[in-house]
């Protein structure tokens, strides 16, 4: 996927429709830089931090955390301010994937404000998925408490219940993952981030993959879409 490194994405759709997966897929196979706003937040309630506290309440609820507090958090990680680590901020980066943001228009804009000229777009990706389909996957969705691998306890079950197949961590249920969060979940993501769709295809960087296919297949086919 040589020429693909350069590409700068955002991976767009509804709970459940593959984005996470798929991202960490194609960033593995091609050395771009996968950010997703929902692990960050996560991983901001798991250590306690002030920003934690306050997005966990909307997070368990199956809303979105106010656009504020999200375009801050990714600016920072946008301009390498933020990342105590000491890694860089995705302008350092030569391609990223964008997983989960932005999922409003405010966030959109104010990507757009902090993107401009050679940092803009190359590709937005929508995973298009049937509702009836997204329940389910969400319902039995497991995700690895020690690497963050996903599992599925259907369509992908690890050989031990409980258990992650690539390195024995502990799989765990997201506190939004379950039926009343995810309801939320999907009306937001009709009223607030489905209205991307025509904002991205205005300016010709939107392209719709079926994710209502194998991991496998809709991988090959986002591999041809970032060409
Ligand atoms: P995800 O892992 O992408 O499904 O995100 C999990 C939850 O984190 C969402 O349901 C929201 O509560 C919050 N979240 C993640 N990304 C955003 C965003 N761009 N804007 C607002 N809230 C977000």
């Amino acid at each position: 996927m040589a020429s693909s490194s350069q590409a700068r994405c955002v991976f767009l759709g509804a709970p459940g429709a593959g984005k996470g997966t798929q991202a960490k897929r194609v960033a593995e196979g091609s050395g771009l830089t996968h950010l997703s706003t929902g692990d960050l937040l996560r991983e901001e309630v798991k250590s306690g931090s002030e920003l934690g506290v306050e997005a966990k309440g909307y997070m368990d609820a199956g809303k979105l955390v106010p656009d504020q507090l999200i375009i801050d958090m990714v600016k920072a990680r946008i301009t390498g301010e933020a990342t105590a680590n000491g890694e860089s901020g995705l302008l350092a980066s030569s391609g990223w994937i964008l997983d989960g943001f932005p999922r409003t228009l405010p966030q959109a804009e104010a990507l757009d404000t902090n993107l401009s000229g050679d940092n803009a777009l190359t590709h937005v990706i929508s995973f298009a998925v049937p509702e009836v389909a997204l329940m389910g996957r969400l319902t039995g969705r497991r995700t690895c408490s020690k690497c963050g691998a996903i599992w599925h306890i259907e369509h992908k079950p690890t050989s031990k219940e409980g258990v992650c197949d690539q390195c024995g961590g502990e799989l765990t249920q997201r506190s939004d993952d379950r039926e009343e969060a995810i309801g939320k979940r999907l009306e937001v993501y009709r009223s607030q981030t489905a209205p991307l769709l025509a904002y991205y295809s205005d300016r010709g960087v939107l392209k719709e993959v079926d994710a209502n296919r194998s991991p496998d297949v809709v991988f090959q086919e986002l591999l041809t879409h970032m060409q």
